[in-house]
């Protein structure tokens, strides 16, 4: 396509919400042929909130959330504010943490007032020690209700389970609906659960899904793909998708993630609006065959 050509459609992207970083992305968005979604504040608002709070035996309910608060003070992530949002509305006194890790893809592990407080999925606390078989019926009940399961463990023990969801977004459906009928296959990678994330899937029409995928795994499939000759594309909010979004041939990141998502994607679709990335897709192809 000529330069004039490619610029006049990159004005038209922006005046519909896609910021198209450089034109080589508007020419591979024409040819992809399978568009990688991530889960979480992507396929959903990302506005997920408790819907289960489980104390384990022996434990102050007080005392563990204004913990988890403490701990989830510092996340980026949905459901970090999720869960910081259901305690504040218990008004109890705000504890800080002396030091707060996030663990990409797995939660956070934090040290307040002394006590070591991990809140994350069953494979953050099994790093960490701390024996979950207790919860895991719970946690595989939550799952299956398409929640996502989050643990709680002070000091080595379990102390609480969370039950967090979130709802598809309005047009989620449509939008995959519409790659589909432009050709283009399309896949779930998360970090979440596998029954929570076929739950979504199944929600909105997506045929494939990866669960439990570590932002190392979700990079390493946008590679595989490609090597099998795919034309992959990825859209993503994350920290965690960062990775994949600078590997795929096209990276979408939705307007409303994080900073470094959009510094890895050579598209921001402002607003989450996912029916965009169908719209350039087809909008590429139309630049594309005018030029021939
Ligand atoms: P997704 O790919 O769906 O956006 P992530 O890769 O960000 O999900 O996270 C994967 C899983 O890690 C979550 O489903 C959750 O169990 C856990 N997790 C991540 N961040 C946090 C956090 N701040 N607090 C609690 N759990 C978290
Ligand atoms: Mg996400």
């Amino acid at each position: 396509a000529t330069p004039t050509a490619i610029m006049a459609a990159t004005g038209q992207a922006a005046r519909r919400g896609l910021y198209i970083r450089d034109g080589a992305a508007l020419e591979s968005a024409a040819r992809l042929s399978v568009l990688i979604f991530d889960k979480t504040g992507t396929i959903t608002e990302g506005r997920p909130t408790v819907t289960r709070f489980e104390l384990s035996p022996g434990w102050a309910a007080d005392e563990v959330l204004a913990l988890v608060a403490a701990a989830e003070a510092g996340s980026e992530h949905h459901l970090g504010r999720a869960l910081a949002d259901y305690v504040r509305s218990r008004n109890l006194l705000p504890l800080k943490a002396d030091s707060f890790q996030a663990v990409p893809g797995q939660g956070v592990r934090a040290t307040i007032g002394g006590r070591d407080v991990v809140v994350g999925n069953a494979r953050l606390l099994g790093a960490c020690g701390v024996e979950t078989a207790a919860v895991e019926t719970a946690m595989e009940q939550m799952a299956a209700e398409g929640a996502t399961p989050v643990a709680v463990a002070v000091d080595g023990r379990m102390a609480a389970l969370f039950a967090v969801a979130d709802r598809p977004r309005e047009g989620a459906a449509a939008a995959i609906r519409a790659l589909h009928d432009l050709g283009v296959k399309t896949m779930m990678v998360t970090g979440d659960v596998e029954a929570a994330a076929r739950h979504v899937a199944a929600l909105v029409g997506i045929e494939s899904v990866v669960a439990g995928a570590s932002p190392a795994r979700k990079l390493e499939i946008v590679e595989e793909l490609r090597a099998l000759g795919e034309r992959v594309g990825m859209i993503g909010d994350g920290i965690n998708d960062a990775p994949a979004l600078a590997a795929a041939e096209v990276g979408f990141a939705v307007g409303s993630g994080t900073d470094i998502a959009m510094d890895s994607a050579q598209v921001t679709v402002v607003g989450g609006d996912i029916a965009k990335v169908a719209e350039m897709v087809g909008l590429s192809r139309r630049t594309m065959r005018i030029i021939g």
